[in-house]
């Protein structure tokens, strides 16, 4: 495997209207999952991914292995469980500027992962462990396999990749800050965005941050911008790769997924940090302009062709 990661999907409905979600009379149900973007958007880009994870016996769970696994993730590694339910949320749109998140996944199949689920030979032989911040915050069990994963990927030489993923809704405050900083300090790539950084380290210019990550013990940084794309920090070089431009932002959601899979598919293709941040930015840019976390996640002569337009438009 090029990268392994885990973490829970859950169903996600969203009315068919905008509004009041008490007046919904349909839904359209898609599936949600950072940690599966990041394996579906590698995946399209002609890499070797594993998702460890857990779902319902139910149809949900049954929707999503099917479909993550017919985007080539591997799926081997996902237990199903017959005594929980997959989780579910709705995307109430109240208006543009108002969308709200309920979420039903307390007591979810995920959620009751836990360190047993681990296969040590399956993450060991992976080149990157890809985890977020999302992952440690349903429930203790959750955050030791977390724990036990890192340790894993440590003793193997596996680089890990973790993308904070702030949710405060699912978290106490104080203790989000805990652990997101204990896995920041023990990744060795990092992937926040200013938001995220500032809740970490109390900071929020971009350069400031940057070497807080660093001198954290992180290798390398790489603080998302949005629009502006990303900064990259190490040792070795510090450089601002800017983003390219969306005419219209249809679905800003899921950007942050699309630019981990870009990203490490440049590492994996060995490029320069610049154009590994550049491929990231690509893939961001190409999520904004979808409706879906995953629909706009380009298969890699979409990326290439779309890299050298505006390379051609700039020179
Ligand atoms: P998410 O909403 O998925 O959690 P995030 O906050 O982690 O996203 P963003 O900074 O919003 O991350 O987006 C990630 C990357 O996607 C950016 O660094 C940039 O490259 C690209 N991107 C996001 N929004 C835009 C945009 N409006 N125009 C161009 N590129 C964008």
């Amino acid at each position: 495997m090029d990268v392994v990661t885990i973490g829970e999907t859950m169903a996600l409905f969203t009315p068919d209207m905008s509004g009041m979600m008490r007046y919904a009379k349909s839904f359209s149900m898609k599936l949600g999952g950072a940690e599966s973007n990041v394996a579906i958007g590698l995946s399209r880009l002609g890499h070797r991914t594993g998702w460890i994870s857990k779902v319902g016996n139910d149809e949900f769970g049954k929707a999503m292995l099917s479909f993550i696994s017919g985007e080539g993730v591997d799926v081997s590694r996902v237990k199903v469980d017959p005594s929980a339910p997959t989780g579910i949320y709705f995307k109430e749109l109240r208006r543009a500027d108002d969308v709200r998140v309920t979420y039903y996944r307390k007591g979810s199949a995920a959620s009751t992962l836990s360190k047993l689920d681990l296969d040590e030979e399956y993450i060991a032989k992976a080149k990157y462990l890809h985890i977020t911040g999302i992952t440690p915050a349903l429930s203790e069990s959750c955050a030791e396999m977390i724990d036990e994963a890192v340790n894993i990927a440590k003793r193997s030489g596996v680089k890990v990749v973790f993308d904070p993923n702030l949710r405060k809704k699912l978290w106490n405050e104080e203790k989000a800050r805990e652990t997101l900083s204990e896995l920041a300090a023990k990744a060795d790539i990092v992937l926040p965005g200013i938001a995220e950084g500032e809740f970490i380290f109390g900071e929020s210019d971009p350069e400031k941050l940057g070497q807080l990550f660093l001198n954290h013990g992180v290798s390398i940084v790489v603080l998302k911008l949005g629009a502006e794309g990303a900064w990259y920090f190490s040792k070795e070089k510090n450089v601002k790769v800017a983003g390219f431009p969306v005419e219209r932002v249809i679905d800003p959601v899921g950007a942050g997924d699309g630019f981990a899979a870009g990203f490490l598919s440049g590492l994996l293709d060995s490029l320069s940090p610049e154009q590994a941040v550049e491929r990231g930015n690509a893939v961001g840019a190409l999520v904004t302009m979808v409706n879906g976390d995953v629909e706009g996640l380009p298969e890699r002569d979409e990326i290439e062709a779309f890299i050298n337009r505006k390379n051609d438009d700039v020179h």
